[in-house]
């Protein structure tokens, strides 16, 4: 019985396109991986960069191709930026977040949901000099969010330096410079946050691969909320060797170098490269010429060999 094995159990944090599938088919041996981790009672939870569509509707893909899954094992950087901004940014503040939104109806929705007072960029533009301060000294909004938002122009941009300007944190769902789009690769989350720190001074804080809030809320999913406290302590503190031996269980698996695997290795996570997306074999045949973050611990061709050399 899978909980027998608790104490050896396996857990799987898994980017999706381009590991998992690659537009609308599975890549080889991805079934079987899934099959072998259930009967290992191994536990796994998908996480995307994508702000821009639903845990429902990932979860209706990956059903759909063969792999039973639950919207609740699906993580986007639109749930860490809701997590983020009404947990730890609400607390501090000791009140709802205000925040200036660009980006697409998906992330709207899910900060909406998580209780976030949401500014449009018109309101935010039009009303800058009325908007009331929630406290003495403090900016009328609190952060501007940026997410993919295909609606981008000059007015957003000008509304977003604006109020970094005026000391409103820099919050960008994802850094991922390019989106591939039906006529090929085009304009990502990235490039709106290089035009928006371009003007306003600011670097953002990211909220999706390779920040810490989608690990974090990866973690608590997986139940290990409290190896997100000792990564978050620099491994120090009560229980950090425990949790060590722990987060040896723990597998990142991801296709780019500078959000997957990068998003492991900056907080200590054993990485897995698969090649089954944007990264080739020559990108990665002089690991000793990459940045230190960008080198995985493991590489494997696919999944199923990943399973072959995980499960025998
Ligand atoms: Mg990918």
């Amino acid at each position: 019985m899978p909980e027998e094995r608790a104490d050896e159990r396996m857990y799987f944090i898994l980017d999706l396109d381009g590991v998992v599938y690659r537009e609308k088919q599975l890549v080889p041996g991805a079934a079987d991986f899934f099959a072998r981790a259930r009967e290992r009672g191994a536990r796994w939870v998908f996480v995307t960069n994508n702000s821009t569509r639903t845990p429902e509707s990932f979860a209706e893909k990956l059903t759909g191709l063969g792999i039973p899954t639950e919207p609740e094992q699906v993580l986007t950087s639109a749930i860490a930026t809701a997590r983020y901004l009404s947990g730890s940014l609400a607390r501090k503040l000791g009140r709802p977040v205000r925040a200036l939104v660009i980006g697409e109806a998906g992330l709207k929705q899910t900060l909406a949901a998580a209780g976030v007072q949401i500014f449009s960029a018109d309101v935010a533009w039009a009303e800058r000099h009325d908007l009331p301060s929630p406290e003495p000294g403090a900016p009328a909004l609190d952060v501007v969010v940026v997410g993919l938002d295909t609606q981008f122009d000059f007015s957003k941009l000008r509304t977003a330096c604006y109020w970094i300007r005026r000391g409103a944190l820099f919050i960008g769902t994802n850094p991922d410079k390019t989106f591939p789009y039906a006529e090929g690769i085009g304009p990502g989350c990235g490039a709106l946050l290089a035009a928006v720190e371009a003007c306003s001074g600011q670097m953002p804080l990211l909220m999706g691969k390779p920040g810490r809030p989608l690990l974090e809320a990866a973690l608590e999913r997986l139940g290990l909320g409290r190896l997100s406290e000792v990564i978050a302590a620099g491994g120090r503190g009560r229980g950090g060797e425990e949790q060590g031996e722990i987060r040896s269980r723990v597998m990142v698996i991801g296709d780019r170098l500078d959000t997957d695997i990068a998003f492991a290795r900056r907080h200590g996570l054993p990485a897995c490269l698969v090649l089954t997306g944007v990264t080739t074999p020559a990108e990665i045949a002089s690991p000793e010429k990459l940045p230190e973050e960008w080198r995985p611990d493991v590489v494997a061709a696919d999944l199923g060999e990943l399973a072959v050399r995980l499960f025998g």
